[in-house]
């Protein structure tokens, strides 16, 4: 096996985690993991168990793309000066649109990334394979290398955050469509009267509208605002911020306004799973996000609709269960990314 041995002797950055570096020059095969996200950006060592041997975090610098790239290689020198580890490849999972075949970031939301040829660059810099990906796409793949789906070749998985991202693997691979954008599953419309679609999106009534951190918030404001007696208008009065940890919080405590909330977002969140479990006969749907916290109080709901709505025999066959990475998704993600694609023989 022959190791590629990177030893940067960068600046360190500083925002390595000291203390937390458990590694050794073994022959265990280690992969650096990157998760960009349009507020933090995380590197890691990871191995194939998969455990994070070292991590560093800062936020992501939004300025402009060249400031934003300059942080990102910054980030990962330290990494690797701190670690002084023999990494094999490199995994990046990013909050942006990505065409995986030519490894470009083709546009992003909340990064000021469009057109990057993000792959080579880090390819040539580090003289490492690399790939990179959409951060719902590796979710999907940890869950399936590492997660809830282990073993499970057909599966779609939803990351529910301030929106919805989504991950198809199809007969045990990535499925990622003819450029790379496949499984917008936050874009599927459940309401062709809904509201106007967030960003980019020119449609109305998508999902994401209706099942997101931002419609958990949308509708503790609502209740806060409508029911001066509700839990939520007493959190709003002592100051705290009306957002979906609040509803989450509150429904696990058993207040009525908040199950509502979650018995309504789980719903239609069935609504929309059973288009997706009638197109794609999946063995298993994997919900993943901060949405995901709220575990049964929102995938319950959404099984009763599927019993309900969705066609045999595939209603019978789907299992909808919750992520098993929460805290480090991204970075095992990425990892996963780097181990599924390009270190596939180890
Ligand atoms: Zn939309």
């Amino acid at each position: 096996m022959v190791h590629v041995v990177v030893r940067l002797r960068a600046v360190l950055a500083g925002s390595v985690h000291h203390g937390s570096l458990a590694f050794a020059m073994s022959s265990q095969p280690l992969v650096l993991a990157v998760d960009l996200g349009g507020t933090k950006l995380a590197a890691g060592i990871v191995d194939d168990a998969p455990t994070l041997r070292g991590k560093a975090v800062r936020p992501t610098v939004t300025s402009d793309a060249a400031a934003c790239l300059a942080d990102l290689f910054a980030c990962i020198d330290g990494l690797l000066a701190e670690t002084q580890v023999a990494v094999q490849a490199i995994g990046v999972g990013t909050a942006s649109m990505v065409d995986y075949a030519r490894g470009y970031i083709v546009e992003s939301t909340n990064l000021p990334l469009r057109d990057i040829p993000l792959r080579d660059q880090l390819q040539d810099r580090y003289g490492l394979p690399a790939a990179i990906d959409n951060d719902a796409t590796v979710a999907c793949i940890a869950e399936h290398r590492f997660g809830v789906a282990r073993g499970v070749n057909d599966m779609l998985m939803l990351t529910i955050g301030t929106g919805i991202g989504g991950g198809i693997i199809a007969r045990g691979v990535p499925y990622r469509g003819y450029s790379g954008a496949a499984a917008e599953f936050g874009h599927m419309v459940i309401d062709v009267h809904g509201p106007r679609c967030q960003g980019s999106c020119p449609n109305s009534g998508c999902l994401e509208a209706f099942v997101s951190g931002r419609a958990l918030a949308a509708a503790a404001r609502r209740l806060a605002a409508e029911r001066p007696d509700s839990a939520f208008a007493a959190a709003a009065a002592s100051g705290e911020s009306l957002d979906g940890p609040l509803v989450t919080r509150l429904a696990q405590a058993g207040d009525g306004d908040a199950l509502a909330v979650y018995d309504e977002l789980g719903t239609l969140l069935g609504v929309g799973m059973t288009g997706l479990v009638n197109a794609f006969n999946p063995e298993m749907i994997v919900v993943g996000g901060a949405v995901a916290a709220a575990g049964d109080l929102l995938l319950e709901p959404a099984r009763r609709v599927i019993a309900a709505r969705a066609l045999r025999p595939q209603r019978d066959q789907v299992r909808v269960v919750r992520a098993a990475f929460a805290e480090d998704a991204g970075l095992i993600g990425a990892a996963a990314l780097a181990f599924t694609e390009l270190l596939a023989s180890l």
